[in-house]
């Protein structure tokens, strides 16, 4: 085994990349030319597309005293069988995800702890059936929970994160549990804890377990694959003309990643960040395209804008006071309370007789106002999404602000607030999200389409 040389590529297919034997027959070629090229492929993978909620459904339903089995079990056969995977492959998870299920029904109870243990079936069976069906199209290949890996976490049922040091047991698992040859597909999205228990690290987390694995094996690149062109510079939905972006620095796709952008797992990027390892996405179903690289590093004389990105159904909070009036410390004491009952902030623009501020912890907004209120009057708003334009170059482009608020004038939005800080690689506007739907492709237009964005 190739131990500590940087040529490890960690590969995440997710669950639409591993929806069925047609999606699965193209990651097997394109695990294979993987392998013919680099010194160590692992694999990363979802489960089945479908599956995860299926489990979670099913659930749901033999909480209220409705056993449903079927609804999850016959999709996942489903799959297996057309892989020509032996029905003994997954038979003790069929069984488990049975006692399990009238166990809920019997107590009546779906605790956190016990939705991450029902979400966890997808990922164990679907690398056992990518696994075998891998081995038998002649790429040898061997199944992985990824706790028996070294990947142990904390205790955040929903929220988990491998345990301080968790990258050292990693390395040694992988140096002596696999096989000269054989590729490992490992679980994505799981954990399990030193008490081993099962827990997730958040839906749409296999992103985030494929990065911090390649953290922990200094890997040359983590790929996510998936199934659009790399990432587009708006959300392809939307936005008719939405293009794909070849290159983006670190910040750029962190805050894509955090404003709404459904591409990336927002926690994501952070251990790539940390440990400097390239991210690429990359279309299972088009693997000659190359993509967008994530990097540490800013194209000279790229684009000066490289995406636009939205979050609906935002709260904005606007405390009006005259006390504010020539005063320091007032907004401590207004980010004080916030910090206090767990408020997160994004948007902030004060005058010397106003504050407004957006977040989506709705639930917190409320408890901190009866306090909130002692500062001011507050006036709670609802219905608003944060628009963001995200960019490098934005900040010395001269006549930007003009051309993006124009295209909004021109889109007939209102907009209601507006941040831009020194240096910002993000312009954010608050609009309605009623007015989402004509913002986005005329404000793309502007940016994209006429002169050189
Ligand atoms: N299967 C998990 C989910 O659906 C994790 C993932 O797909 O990334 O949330
Ligand atoms: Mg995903």
């Amino acid at each position: 085994m190739q131990h500590g040389t940087r040529d490890t590529v960690v590969m995440k297919f997710g669950g639409s990349s591993v929806a069925n034997r047609d999606q699965i027959e193209k990651v097997l070629e394109i695990v294979r030319t993987a392998r013919a090229k680099h010194a160590r492929v692992v694999v990363v993978s979802s489960a089945h597309k479908g599956i995860t909620n299926a489990l979670i459904e099913t659930a749901r339903a033999a909480q209220v005293g409705e056993l449903t089995p079927r609804r999850v079990l016959d999709l996942q056969a489903e799959v297996a069988a057309s892989l020509g995977c032996p029905d003994a492959l997954l038979a003790p998870f069929f069984t488990e995800i049975r006692d399990l299920l009238r166990g809920i029904k019997l107590v009546k109870e779906l605790s956190t702890r016990s939705l991450d243990y029902i979400s966890s079936f997808g990922e164990r069976m679907s690398v056992r059936c990518i696994a075998d069906f891998f081995t038998r199209a002649g790429v040898p290949a061997r199944a992985f929970d990824v706790w028996d890996l070294g990947f142990i976490t904390d205790e955040r049922f929903g929220n988990a994160r491998p345990l301080p040091g968790y990258e050292a047991a990693m390395r040694d698992a992988f140096a002596t549990r696999i096989p000269e040859g054989v590729i490992p597909v490992i679980t994505g999205f799981i954990g399990k804890t030193r008490a081993g228990e099962i827990t997730t690290v958040g839906r749409n987390g296999s992103d985030l377990t494929a990065t911090l694995v390649g953290a922990a094996l200094e890997a040359r690149e983590v790929q996510i694959w998936t199934d659009t062109d790399g990432v587009m510079t708006a959300d392809p939905s939307v936005v008719e003309g939405a293009r794909n972006i070849p290159a983006m620095h670190f910040d750029e796709a962190a805050e894509l990643a955090y404003f709404g952008s459904r591409m990336l797992h927002p926690s994501t990027l952070l251990p790539a960040i940390a440990n400097n390892i390239p991210v690429r996405v990359l279309n299972t179903n088009r693997p000659a395209h190359p993509g967008t690289v994530i990097e540490d590093r800013v194209e000279p004389g790229g684009n000066i804008v490289t995406s636009i990105a939205y979050k609906e159904r935002q709260t904005v909070l606007t405390i009006h006071s005259v006390r504010m009036f020539g005063q320091s410390g007032y907004l401590a004491r207004v980010y004080n309370l916030l910090g206090e009952h767990g408020v997160v902030v994004d948007m902030i623009a004060t005058s010397e007789v106003s504050v407004s501020l957006t977040t989506n912890t709705r639930e917190a907004l409320e408890r901190a106002l009866p306090a909130l209120r002692e500062l001011g009057r507050c006036e709670v708003e609802e219905g608003k999404t944060i628009l963001v334009v995200v960019g490098h170059g934005l900040h010395d482009a001269k006549g930007m602000g003009a051309r993006i608020l124009g295209a909004m004038a021109a889109a007939s939005v209102n907009v209601e607030m507006v941040s831009y800080a020194k240096h910002s690689i993000n312009f954010s506007m608050l609009i309605a999200d009623a007015d989402i739907g004509r913002a986005v492709p005329v404000l793309h237009r502007e940016l994209f389409s006429s002169t050189r964005g």
